[in-house]
Formats: structure tokens, sequence, C-alpha cells
């Protein structure tokens, strides 16, 4: 019989918790026995001391058995999903889940909404006029087997202790611990259902994780607890020094991954999407090629499928911000520099993100880059539009945007791939 004090000492001294004691915490966290501020100790005496591999493949068993698990054997086609750690710019989901869905396998992306400067998947896609986010777990098992693929938020009933622990890692100074983490991404992908999981790991100014290092163990710890639990997991860590693609916000991401769905993305939204396609149809043991199923039309009918079943009219025009500024290039030369956080602030206060969970977004603010590194560029051309409801959002996020693009005249920089490189069970 161990309580919640003997846990907290044992994790501040540097001893590992046991499996037993481990489960029995979060039952009692369940039955309100383990009071808050107990857990709050907790999660900080993890931050410091972290949780060994087996410590941390209990701690997220015992997450996910705190709720419901999806089945998804029903579906008849193998299911594989995606998650992303968060980018500015970042609509990948919105082209790959129909495109991996036209090439075979099934993709249950159970998605949150965007918090701070990252924006979420569900506020992109809610900007459609008639879809909807919030379905029952039968809604989205129909619209699986109808679409091949669905995006909605994930239901209450998953992995119920991770909201909680969140909400107590928000307000302690603990969400930046690697195996808490991981555990809270994990518990959710894992309850879902899925056999096989890619993770977009992404590193750089606008990530949750900037430096490659911390990026690289959170990929290699969330693999390793995917492959415990018996899903197939794998991991690219791709680049967030610049928003990826064009458009930043809401209706103006969906407009930019319609266009890629007809074969005219940008080349480094389209490099990210094809690799991940790539790593989720290896997993899926698909043998397809996903740039044909774009060419030939296949992942924009798969695409408009799923809008319709979540009760979208992909025809509809999309909302239109009222007013517009632009950003003009500071002098001649090339742009060496366009820096995703900035970005992704600017955008967040012309009302695409949100500061609080249950604030309102703007479908239709947002922020069109005309240029990004590597472009030749002249004094006073435009570089960024920005898009709002309200003129006096533009001043904050001019402000924002301070500095935050450059202009050399020493030639252009060297092409960075957007796809640093894979992670693997190791
Ligand atoms: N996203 C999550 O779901 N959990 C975290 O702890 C961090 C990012």
């Amino acid at each position: 019989m161990t309580d919640a004090v003997s846990l907290i000492r044992a994790k501040r001294d540097g001893q590992p918790l046991a499996g037993d004691d481990i489960r029995w915490l979060f039952e009692a966290y369940a039955r309100h026995d383990v009071a808050d501020e107990q857990m709050s100790a907790l999660l900080m005496a993890i931050y410091f001391r972290g949780l060994d591999r087996a410590e941390l493949r209990t701690w997220t068993a015992a997450m996910i058995a705190s709720g419901d698990r999806l089945d998804l054997s029903s579906i008849g086609r193998p299911t594989v999903d995606k998650h992303s750690t968060g980018g500015v710019g970042d609509k990948v989901s919105l082209i790959l889940a129909p495109l991996v869905a036209a090439c075979g396998a099934a993709v249950p992306q159970l998605s949150g909404r965007g918090l701070g400067h990252t924006g979420g998947t569900l506020d992109k896609l809610e900007s459609i006029p008639g879809f909807r986010a919030g379905l029952t777990p039968e809604e989205t098992l129909a619209v699986l087997a109808s679409a091949g693929c669905v995006i909605c938020a994930a239901g209450s009933g998953l992995a119920p202790a991770d909201r909680r622990l969140y909400a107590l890692r928000d307000v302690t100074g603990t969400v930046e611990s690697i195996p808490l983490i991981a555990s809270s991404i994990m518990s959710k992908k894992i309850a879902e259902g899925t056999s096989a999981l890619v993770l977009d790991v992404k590193v750089g100014t606008g990530a949750f994780m900037t430096s490659y290092q911390r990026a690289r163990e959170l990929a290699e710890t969330m693999v390793a607890l995917g492959e415990e639990h018996g899903v197939r997991t794998r991991a690219l860590l791709t680049q967030m020094d610049v928003p990826l693609g064009r458009a930043v916000g809401n209706a103006v991401e969906v407009e930019e991954s319609v266009q890629a769905l007809h074969g005219h993305g940008p080349g480094d939204l389209m490099e990210v999407t094809l690799a991940l396609a790539r790593q989720m149809l290896a997993l899926a043991g698909l043998e397809a090629d996903p740039a044909a199923a774009i060419a030939d039309g296949r992942a924009l009918a798969a695409y408009r499928t799923m809008i319709r079943a979540q009760g979208g009219d992909p025809d509809a025009p999309l909302p239109q911000a009222a007013h517009t500024q632009i950003l003009a290039a500071p002098a001649d030369g090339w742009l060496t520099r366009l820096d995703a956080l900035a970005v992704g602030i600017a955008a967040w206060r012309l009302g695409a993100g949100r500061a609080r969970k249950e604030d309102d977004v703007s479908a239709s603010a947002g922020i069109i880059c005309l240029a990004k590194p590597g472009d030749r560029v002249q004094a006073g051309q435009p570089l960024l539009e920005l898009r709002a409801d309200e003129r006096e959002r533009f001043g904050p996020a001019l402000a924002a945007l301070q500095g935050a693009a450059a202009v050399s005249d020493q030639g252009p920089p060297p092409p960075v791939s957007p796809v640093i490189e894979e992670v693997g069970p190791a």
C-alpha cells in the first residue's frame, strides 16, 4: 500500500517509481483521492528527475487506461495516422489524410485545437462552411469507413487523465518535460486505436522544440513508446525556422491545401507532405505512389468526400478578411530569413489563433508570405500580406514582425531541405 507523499518523495530523491505505484496513482487520482497539488508536486519532481523507460511505459499505459480505446478493427483497411508537434503554416494534415486514404489506408486523425502561435487543424477546417469537428465515436467510424479518413476532435473519453495533467502542467511550469510531453501525445494517439503512426517532430524557431537535440530526444522517446504499445511508429524531424508553405491562418491554409491537392502546392509543403505520406504507406504495408494520387485527382476526391461527410461544403466560398495590409521588403537582395515564430505570433495577433482554450478564432485572419527565403526581392516589393477582420489588429501584428525578415545582397542562402531526418526504433 502506497500513498502520494511517498511517491513524491521517492521521485524527488531520484528513485524510480514501481509499476504498481504508478497504476495506483492514476486510479487514486481519478477517484480524487490524490489531490491536484500532490499531482503537481510529482509532475515537478518528474520535470527534474525524468522517467526511465519502464516508468514511462507504465505511466503512458495508465493514462491510456484512464479512458476508452477506439476499436478500428471494423474498418477493413490498414489504419495509420500522423501527429505533428505543431508549427507555423503547418496545414499538412489537410492534404496528407485524404492523400494517404486515396492510396488505400484508413487515416483516423483525432486532433486538437491551436493554442498560442501554432495553428490547430480543427480551427482551419472549421473555416469551411458547415464543417463539423465534433463527432461522436459512431460518426467518426462512419466517416472513416466512407471517406477513408476523418479529421475530428479527440472526444473527452480518450486518455482523460491527460486533460487533467495538461491543465496542471500548464500552470506549474512543467509542460517542457520530454517524458511528460511524450506520454501526453502518445497516450491520445494510442487510445485512438491506430495500428501505425508517423510523427512530424518540428525543429526551429516556430516549433515547440527549438533545439535539434531535444527534438531528436522527443522523437526517439515517442517512437519507443509507440512500439512498446504495439503501434508501428516512425518520426521525421522537419524544419520550422520558416513558415511551411505560403499561407498562415485558417481559411487561407484551407485554400492553400486545396491548391496543393490540385497539384499546385509550394515545394517545401509538398516535400514534407510526400515524405510523411511515404512513411505512412510503408508502415501500412501499402505500395502506392502518393505523388500519383495527387496528379490523377484521387487525393482531391478523398478530401471532398471527407469534407462532405463531416457536413462541410467543399465548394462554398471561404470567409474573406475585411482588411489587408502589406509589409514590404526593406532593401534589394535575397530574402535570407523569414522567422516562423514572428510570423506565427503576428498571425495570432491578427486573430487567427487563441490565447486561451475558450477563445474564438477568426476564420479569415492570417498572413500570406509573398516571398520565401531564397527569393530575389526589391526594396518596397510586398513580402507579407496581413489579413484581419479589424484594422486595430495590424499595429500589434506589425510589431511582432519587427526584424522577422532579413535581406542580403551576398547572394541567395543555400537551399535547405525541410526534411531533416527519419527516426526509427533503436
Ligand atoms: N501536445 C500535447 O498533446 N501534449 C503535450 O504535452 C505537448 C504538446
